[in-house]
């Protein structure tokens, strides 16, 4: 006989954002259970009928579905704390991509566990269940994931050139496509291991880091090995007008466009960013048809607002990606790693971009940012609560100040509380942060190892930066430092 499945029930919940599948969306509904058994949810409705192991007062609480974060890169982006929010090249269209990732690089698998561990704990706080980690490959990634309990999409990142620079203003390629097969190869077999890992909450995603740095054949393999094992596909694409360019003077197109002419379009590619279309004012080339490629093919756009409007630059805009039928969903590429907040800056940006109020909702948001991602992976069994879907669930506490007064909780959450109102997540029935404290890994003690990584990182900056300045002479202070 088998033990019989622990089961949680959320009593009485003031809010639960719950799913209309015949909607298609994500509907208010007051004063409801939501019982999950093992990790799936078996009843959401008035006065659960069933016993319970335990029971969670939802009083003062609003349930909602946990997010899911399409594109990351927890391995190294706090790292940069202090360093990239105000870092970029003016002589490269304001990208600060191609000099830091040369001069600033996670200098050992100690640091890119402490980043990890790191981002993990702020993820999880902000409510993310699902993530997709795109990391170059390192030791323990697999066993700290696991142990995180976040459900994970490993994309480890491979590419046949790497970038380099010897000036501000010219971005070079140094081409090395046997390196490229060879971590492609051991992409693939960690991709398995997530897959086959007991906990059934791993699985992968295939990733060529960018489009520009990888071969069309090395591309197109990835493509086929996606679908092979019924995997997504992601890229970094349209990331920078660098890239636009370049792809242009290579091939008379917009990378797009060669995406589009090699296949690599479709249901199964995730795009990192696709900002920079032949529409965006940065563009402003001759041609009108990315945006319709990317929409006919059914691809997803992993909008990251973050680490671009520190540039100044904004995609032009959310609310037409959506109206052209683009699935978008929605990532964190830099820290903090708060998808609440690149809600909240989608939201904003869209409508600065269109000059209108009415280019995007919050609703569209909550989208992209739950069924958008999950449809994205390839799983509706994620994003959403009802009946037979995972026990991925975010409670909030509608007590905290900033929530309050509680009108609309949604945007109370997304506009004012953001990651401080989130009280517990569960990911597949597990809890993994009560209280708002991680219970999964260590916040405190992956801070301080960070710290240290970051010196140990800065230490080598000298050496690896084309003009061999130091972290103080390529980003100074914020404010003068005084006697
Ligand atoms: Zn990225």
């Amino acid at each position: 006989m088998t033990a019989a499945l622990t089961t949680t029930v959320i009593k009485n919940a003031d809010w639960v954002i719950g799913w209309d599948e015949n909607a298609g969306r994500h509907v208010y509904r007051r004063n409801l259970d939501i019982a999950f058994a093992g990790g799936t949810i078996v009843f959401v409705g008035r006065n659960f009928p069933g016993t319970a192991d335990r029971v969670i007062d939802g009083k003062d609480r609003l349930v909602l579905p946990g997010l899911i974060d399409i594109h990351s890169h927890p391995a190294h982006e706090p790292l940069y704390r202090g360093i990239r929010e105000e870092h970029g090249v003016r002589n490269m269209h304001m990208t600060g991509l191609y000099e830091r990732s040369q001069a600033f690089s996670a200098p050992d698998d100690d640091a890119r566990a402490a980043s990890a561990e790191f981002a993990y704990c702020e993820l999880l706080l902000s409510g993310v269940t699902s993530l997709v980690d795109i990391s170059a490959a390192w030791d323990g990634w697999l066993d700290l994931f696991a142990k995180s309990g976040m459900r994970g999409f490993l994309a480890p990142g491979y590419a046949s050139a790497r970038w380099r620079l010897a000036n501000d203003f010219e971005l070079h390629y140094d081409w090395d496509e046997a390196r490229g097969r060879e971590d492609f190869a051991m992409a693939l077999a960690l991709i398995d291991r997530a897959v086959r890992h007991p906990s059934g909450r791993l699985s992968g995603v295939v990733s060529p880091m960018q489009i520009d740095a990888c071969t069309a054949d090395l591309l197109r393999d990835s493509r086929d090995a996606a679908r092979e094992r019924g995997l997504p596909f992601t890229v970094h694409v349209a990331q920078s007008v660098s890239e636009v360019r370049e792809m242009i003077r290579r091939h008379g197109r917009t990378p797009i466009q060669w995406a589009y002419d090699n296949g690599l379009l479709g249901p199964d590619a995730v795009l990192g960013h696709a900002l920079f279309l032949d529409t965006h004012s940065w563009i402003r080339w001759w041609s009108r048809t990315d945006l319709a490629l990317i929409a006919e093919t059914g691809c997803t756009v992993a909008h990251c607002p973050t680490p671009f409007a520190r540039y100044g630059q904004i995609m032009e805009n959310f609310g037409d990606y959506l109206r052209a039928g683009v699935n978008m969903g929605l990532g964190t590429d830099a820290a903090p790693h708060n998808l609440v907040e690149e809600m909240r800056k989608a939201a904003v940006f869209a409508r600065i971009a269109a000059r209108d109020i009415a280019s995007v909702t919050t609703s569209d948001l909550l989208h992209a940012a739950t069924v958008g991602g999950a449809k994205a992976l390839m799983r509706d069994d994620l994003g959403r609560i009802a009946v037979d879907k995972k026990a991925d669930l975010v409670v909030v506490d509608l007590t905290v100040p900033q929530m309050i007064p509680a009108r609309d909780p949604l945007r109370s959450f997304v506009y004012h509380a953001g990651d401080r109102a989130v009280r517990d997540v569960f990911v597949d029935g597990q809890q993994v942060v009560a209280d708002g404290r991680v219970m999964t890994l260590d916040h405190a003690g992956s801070a301080k190892r960070l710290a240290a990584a970051q010196r140990r990182m800065l230490e080598a900056t000298p050496r690896r930066d084309y003009r061999g300045r130091s972290v103080e002479e390529i980003v100074p202070f914020s404010l003068p430092l005084a006697e």
